[in-house]
């Protein structure tokens, strides 16, 4: 039988490598986004049946709790979690990426969008698919933290410490579940080419990463896959940034 594989934020960039790879690995994929039609269209784009799309905000912990539900009863238990919903403009109209996004100038519910989408939103639906994975052979979650979260950036201190709350739950949850061989890494991309970077030039990658560009999310994919199916691997941080962080 396939392995159930939950991705959240599936629908786009990371989220959406991620789950066309383990697709094509055989997996049987439940995409989750709140954008419905998005979740669906990446659906309708994956290799094999059965897949699955599903709206929620994984910030609203009843949202969560009634999406994990329908998911353990229309597709049984879950065998790979996978935490790329994120984001890290609350604010949309930004002219330069970074700059409105000073502590100064960053206002308390736009730092809450944020922590409560980036942190909370991977604690909830961790939780909620715990019960589930317990009782799955080899069952494996993995957290997308970033390498702003280790080193730290000017203009994203929100968003950086919402990345670093997640290496302390990654290796916390990792120690908690051990025992029942559930898995647990973080994995933490530097500059790769979607959406969220759609604002950033190329040029500033040719500058700043030492292997001269942006990364592509089928290279992140690639080291997720690889997290996922390491069964001596937990509590652990992959960094996937050409290098970045060595400069950062
Ligand atoms: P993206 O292209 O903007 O995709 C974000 C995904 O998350 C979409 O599927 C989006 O769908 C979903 N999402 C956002 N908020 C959500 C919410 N509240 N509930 C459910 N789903 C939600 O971003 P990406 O670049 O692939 O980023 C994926 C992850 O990697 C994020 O955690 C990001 O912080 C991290 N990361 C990215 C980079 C980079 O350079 N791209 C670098 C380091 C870390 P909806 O909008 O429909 O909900």
């Amino acid at each position: 039988m396939s392995r159930l594989a939950v991705v959240c934020g599936g629908s786009r960039g990371i989220g959406k490598a991620v789950s066309r790879l383990l697709a094509e690995r055989g997996c049987r994929l439940a995409v989750v986004s709140r954008n419905e039609d998005a979740a669906r269209s990446t659906v309708a784009s994956l290799r094999g049946a059965d897949h699955v799309a599903l709206s929620c905000d994984v910030s609203k912990e009843q949202e969560v709790q009634k999406t994990f539900e329908t998911i353990q009863n229309t597709c049984g238990n879950i065998s790979y979690l996978v935490n790329a919903a994120g984001i890290n403009r609350p604010l949309c109209v930004c002219v330069c990426l970074f700059r409105d996004a000073l502590l100064l100038r960053t206002k308390p519910e736009d730092m809450l969008a944020l922590l409560h989408t980036n942190l909370l939103g991977t604690m909830l639906t961790c939780r909620a698919a715990l019960r589930s994975m317990l009782h799955t052979q080899g069952a494996a979650i993995v957290n997308i933290g970033s390498v702003v979260g280790l080193k730290g950036n000017a203009g994203q201190c929100v968003y950086s410490a919402s990345k670093a709350g997640l290496e302390g739950f990654t290796r916390s949850l990792a120690k908690e579940v051990a025992s029942r061989n559930v898995r647990v890494n973080l994995l933490a991309p530097g500059f790769i080419r979607t959406d969220m970077t759609a604002g950033l030039k190329e040029e500033d990658g040719l500058r700043s990463i030492p292997l001269g560009r942006f990364g592509v999310p089928e290279e992140v994919a690639q080291a997720v896959l690889f997290l996922l199916e390491s069964s001596y691997i937990t509590g652990q941080v992959l960094v996937v940034d050409g290098g970045l962080q060595l400069v950062m």
